[in-house]
């Protein structure tokens, strides 16, 4: 296994596999956005060992899972494995929101700074895929109004219960609030089967003016955020993985040209006016990247090395341990 992994994790794995295996679980055929079939095969299994294809496509560069699980199959392994397989739990719990509110502080800083002139306030902002609600919940308490969607149900359920006004489902029930300032994708993009269609769909919930801010985890990333470790980088969720130049070109067939960008990846779009092309991707340059990555893997871990974090994440996966110390942290920083 690529990652730590606690029993709840396991349990979802396994069902999975199993799943896979008697056919209730299903895959089929999952073409480049470009229309290419075929690809380089990059991995076997994702970080948790779920057998799962992983392509190339030496035509535009955009990385794959192919073939992918079909519509029926992702309802049901959203709404039952994928949160205890990621986060170790189903259900949300007020250190999840929490987190999602510090995530939330950055992007509200980073839109302030390259969208705004310091000044966000006032603004309309919608996320998709909001879990819980803590990112939004981040530019309310800065006189934004904010609205979002998400499928996980006991998710929007928390977020309502902190009076966030979050409703379950896609991108299209947020239409009955009118047009955003702001939309967000944050690590959501990449899940979707249909993202060209998706982008298109959300274009019509931004105003004129309006700006789209996009994260996900980048290709380019994988030697700092991963410790150059691929196996690492690689989830059985995720449907695409992205460079700069590849998530550039996918947004400008969707309307959309790059604002602000890096390859992390965080992003922020608006509407295309002119019809000024994008930069393709050289799939060559990402095999040399994956091959220097792989090489150079040992040094990439020993630079990321803490024993700080490494004694943090032992303790972090004991689990009910973790959370009452970390309650009574909490507590006593409020007082
Ligand atoms: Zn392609």
């Amino acid at each position: 296994m690529a990652v730590p992994i606690t029993k709840a994790m396991i349990v979802a794995r396994n069902d999975i596999v199993r799943k896979m295996k008697n056919g209730e679980y299903r895959t089929t055929e999952n073409p480049c956005i470009c229309g290419k079939i075929n690809g380089i095969i990059l991995a076997e299994n994702d970080r948790y060992d779920i057998p799962i294809k992983t392509v190339l496509c030496e035509s535009c560069g955009l990385v794959r899972s192919d073939p992918y699980y079909d519509e029926n199959t992702l309802g049901q392994f959203y709404s039952k494995e994928y949160r205890p397989l990621y986060t170790g739990t189903d259900k949300a719990t007020s250190e999840f929101f929490m987190s999602q509110k510090t995530f939330g502080r950055i992007i509200k800083n980073l839109l302030s700074e390259k969208i705004f002139n310091g000044k966000l306030t006032g603004k309309r902002i919608f996320e998709i895929g909001c879990g819980a609600g803590g990112i939004l919940e981040a530019f309310k308490e800065n006189g934004n109004e904010v609205f979002g969607c998400d499928y996980g149900r006991s998710y929007i359920e928390f977020g309502n219960t902190r009076n966030l006004n979050l409703v379950e489902g896609s991108a299209e029930t947020l239409k009955q609030f009118g047009t955003a300032d702001i939309v967000i994708l944050n690590h959501t993009l990449e899940h979707m089967l249909k993202p060209q269609e998706e982008l298109e769909r959300i274009k019509t919930l931004l105003s004129p003016n309006g700006v789209l801010y996009i994260a996900l985890p980048g290709i380019y990333s994988i030697h700092d955020t991963y410790r150059g470790d691929l196996m690492g980088y690689l989830q059985n969720a995720h449907v695409w993985y992205f460079t700069l130049k590849t998530l550039n070109s996918l947004l400008a067939k969707s309307g959309f040209e790059l604002i602000y960008g890096n390859e992390i990846i965080t992003a922020i779009y608006k509407s295309k006016s002119g019809t000024n092309s994008t930069e393709t991707e050289n799939s060559k340059k990402i095999l040399d990247y994956l091959k220097k990555t792989k090489r150079l893997r040992w040094y990439y871990a020993l630079k990321k090395f803490s024993f700080r974090h490494v004694a943090f994440e032992t303790f972090r996966l004991t689990g009910p341990l973790y959370r009452v110390t970390r309650g009574i942290y909490r507590k006593l920083k409020q007082k």
